[in-house]
């Protein structure tokens, strides 16, 4: 399949100013890093499907990434052109027991997730969470007293998700019609849209006064911080910590930072409450050899205080969550 691309600016403040932090041939180093360092960690009889989230991205490897000088947002540029994207993202369709076994790998992570809305919310409610995929987010939070529906362009995987006893509504969020909800939820998933700016409105459009926008993606800044060591006496650490979390090859469409969402939300009126500095969900499976499992522990136990505490953007931190809320009054 071909694809097109085009020249793209900094969706957050506009600007055209940025500088390089990975050409072609570095990213195409990174990927053969990450299948060397995956392959190393997986048993030798791992079923292809199982690698989906490992190696086989969804998101084809970008051409170059740069970093805007003005707000710190980590891009691709040039970029895929977003007709692409729901040609992968749509299309994408796992076996049952695939779904099944990321549902349980991914629940008990989620579980933390929805204690932390609970406790920035003050309180439980209704919400709608944003590429509910597998389900794994809408049952944690069921377990803690809300009650979340999803949205999810992938029709494969909402079918599973329904069959949880779920809602799930097909589609994007600037597609869903008079919801009112309390909680507006995006977990790994504002970084591969094609338009953030558009389905933070879009969110803004759902909530109420005092409504709670809750976003965790990929840190740019973590990206931006580690690449360019790749090639230094900090390479071995280098790499480990951006293969542990998912960061190695870029195999997103965005990396925000702390200080470029906190200025997305705002412009749409939104004041952050909180923002804290993560690791990757843990991905070690039955499939991993048992000394990975134990190096993924680790190095993601002692990576993940690393993280809370790095000052400012959190270049330590490979992943964050920022939470934010409507004005008391709108
Ligand atoms: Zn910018």
């Amino acid at each position: 399949m071909s694809v097109a691309y085009e020249l793209a600016r900094c969706i957050v403040c506009g600007s055209a100013d940025t500088h390089e932090i990975a050409d072609t041939d570095d990213v195409h180093t990174e990927i053969e890093s990450l299948w060397e360092h995956h392959s190393k960690r997986l048993r030798p009889e791992t079923p292809p499907p199982h690698l989906m989230d490992r190696v086989a991205f969804s998101e084809r490897p970008p051409l170059r990434v740069v970093q805007c000088t003005t707000c710190g947002l980590v891009y691709r540029n040039p970029v895929e052109r977003p007709s692409e994207l729901g040609k992968i993202y749509g299309d994408e369709s796992p076996t049952t027991d695939v779904m099944q076994a990321l549902h349980d790998t991914q629940r008990a992570s989620y579980a933390s997730q929805a204690e932390r809305l609970t406790s920035v919310a003050g309180r439980h409610g209704s919400g709608l969470e944003v590429g509910s995929y597998v389900g794994a987010f809408l049952a944690a939070a069921r377990d803690e007293g809300w009650q979340f529906a999803g949205v999810d362009i992938n029709q494969c995987t909402n079918a599973f998700t329904r069959s949880l006893g779920f809602e799930v509504i097909d589609g994007t969020i600037e597609a869903v019609k008079s919801r009112r909800v309390d909680a507006v939820a995006i977990w790994n998933c504002l970084d591969q849209l094609a338009d953030p700016p558009s389905a933070i409105r879009a969110a803004r459009g759902h909530l109420g006064a005092g409504g709670l926008l809750a976003l965790r993606v990929p840190n740019g800044a973590c990206y931006a911080t580690f690449s360019p060591l790749l090639d230094s006496s900090f390479a071995f650490v280098a790499r480990n910590w951006l293969a542990q979390n998912n960061l190695l090859g870029f195999p997103y469409r965005f990396g925000f930072t702390p200080r470029s969402l906190t200025r997305l939300v705002e412009q749409n009126g939104f004041e952050v409450v909180h923002i804290v500095g993560d690791v990757l969900v843990p991905i070690a499976d039955e499939w991993t050899r048992p000394w990975a499992a134990v190096e993924e522990r680790v190095v993601k136990g002692l990576g993940k205080g690393a993280a809370r505490l790095s000052p400012g953007d959190m270049p330590l931190a490979p992943w964050f969550e920022l939470y934010a809320k409507t004005h008391a009054q709108t």
